[in-house]
C-alpha cells in the first residue's frame, strides 16, 4: 500500500485514524505526539532523569529526551536503571540499557533492590506469601527511584509508559473502585514536597507503534518477559483492551480522553494526602510507616 501522505510504500496502517504511513511519515507521527506531550506536561529546568529499564518504551523516551535536551543548556539528562534482581530477565535488559547509554552518551546510574531494600526480587518471590511479586516490585521500584532521584537533585522522572499501559491502569483503577489511585496517576500536575513528579511523554502512543518505532530505529529489543508477570492482573486488562480495540479502533484513546475529562474533578475530590516522614526510613509517606517499609518488615519475618 502507498503512504496516505506521499508516494512511498507504507510500513503500517493506523487503524484508529485510517491512514497508511511510510517509514518517514510514521516516525514523524510518533515523534510529533511525543514532543507535543513533553511541551504539554512541561519540563522543569535542572536535571531530568529517564527511568530506563532497557525495554523499547523507556529507550524511546530516553532517545527523544536526549534529542530535545541537546538544544537546552539549562537542562541535563541522566538515565536511572533499577535492578530488581530478576535473573535471566533484568540482567539482560540492564546490558541493553548500558549499551544504549554508551551509544547515545547519556550519563547512566544503576541502583539495586538488594542495596536499598535488602532483597532481590528472586528472593522476595520465595518469601512473598499471598502477595503477588508485582506488588512488591512496583512499591519498591517507586521507592528506590524517588529516593535516588531526590538525592541526585532530579526535577522530574520520565517514564516510558505507552497508551496501552495507561489505558490498562485507568481501567484497572475503575474496576477496583480505586479512585484515590486514579486521582494520583502520573503525569503529576501538583508537586508534593519530597516526591519527584513523573512525566509520561509516550502516553498517546500505542504499544504497537512503540514496537515498530524501536524496530525502525534499530534499537535492541529484548523479546523475553519477566517470569513473574504471569501472576500480574494487568495481563487480564491487556487482553480485554486488545479485544475492544480490535472491535472498536480508538478505544484506548477514548479511555485516556475520558480520564482527562474527569481529572480535575478527581483532583478536587481527592486532594493530595498530607505527607509525613516515615517512622522507619524517613521517606515522605501518607501513612506513619510507608508502604515500602511495611512490605520490607513483612519480608524480614517471613521464613
Ligand atoms: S512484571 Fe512484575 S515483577 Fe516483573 S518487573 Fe514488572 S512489576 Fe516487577
Ligand atoms: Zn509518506
Ligand atoms: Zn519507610
Amino acid at each position: 500500500m502507498q503512504c496516505s501522505k506521499c508516494s512511498r510504500k507504507a510500513v503500517t496502517y493506523i487503524r484508529y485514524n485510517g491512514k497508511y504511513l511510510c517509514k518517514q511519515h510514521f516516525m514523524e507521527f510518533v515523534e510529533r505526539r511525543i514532543k507535543k506531550e513533553i511541551r504539554k506536561q512541561g519540563l522543569p529546568k535542572g536535571t531530568i532523569a529517564v527511568a530506563l529499564s532497557g525495554g523499547k518504551d523507556s529507550s524511546i523516551a530516553a532517545y527523544m529526551l536526549n534529542e530535545i535536551l541537546k538544544e537546552h543548556r539549562e537542562r541535563k539528562l541522566v538515565a536511572i536503571t533499577i535492578d530488581e534482581g530478576i535473573k535471566g530477565y533484568r540482567d539482560k535488559t540492564i546490558e541493553i540499557a548500558k549499551k544504549f547509554c554508551e551509544e547515545h552518551e547519556i550519563e547512566h546510574h544503576i541502583f539495586s533492590f538488594k542495596d536499598f531494600i535488602g532483597f532481590t526480587m528472586d528472593e522476595i518471590s520465595k518469601k512473598r506469601g499471598n502477595i503477588a511479586e508485582c506488588t512488591y516490585c512496583g512499591v519498591f521500584r517507586r521507592y528506590v527511584l524517588n529516593k535516588v532521584a531526590r538525592k541526585m537533585n532530579v526535577k522530574a522522572i520520565v517514564l516510558g509508559h505507552n497508551l496501552d499501559d495507561v489505558a490498562q491502569t485507568i481501567l484497572m483503577n475503575f474496576i477496583r473502585n480505586d479512585l484515590r489511585r486514579l486521582a494520583r496517576m502520573a503525569p503529576h500536575r501538583h508537586i508534593q514536597p519530597g516526591l519527584i513528579p513523573r512525566l509520561l511523554p509516550l502516553i498517546e502512543i500505542p504499544e504497537k507503534e512503540t514496537t515498530l518505532y524501536a524496530l525502525l530505529k534499530g534499537f535492541e529489543i529484548y523479546e523475553g518477559a519477566c517470569p513473574y508477570s504471569v501472576r500480574a492482573m494487568r495481563g487480564e486488562y491487556r487482553n480485554i483492551l486488545f479485544m475492544l480495540e480490535e472491535k472498536h479502533p480508538g478505544t484506548r484513546h477514548a479511555i485516556l480522553n475520558s480520564y482527562r475529562g474527569i481529572e480535575d474533578c478527581l483532583a478536587k475530590k481527592f486532594p493530595p494526602a498530607k505527607l509525613q516522614p516515615c517512622k522507619i526510613c524517613g521517606e515522605p509517606s501518607s501513612q506513619p510507616v510507608c508502604m515500602a517499609c511495611q512490605l520490607r518488615e513483612k519480608l524480614k519475618v517471613s521464613p
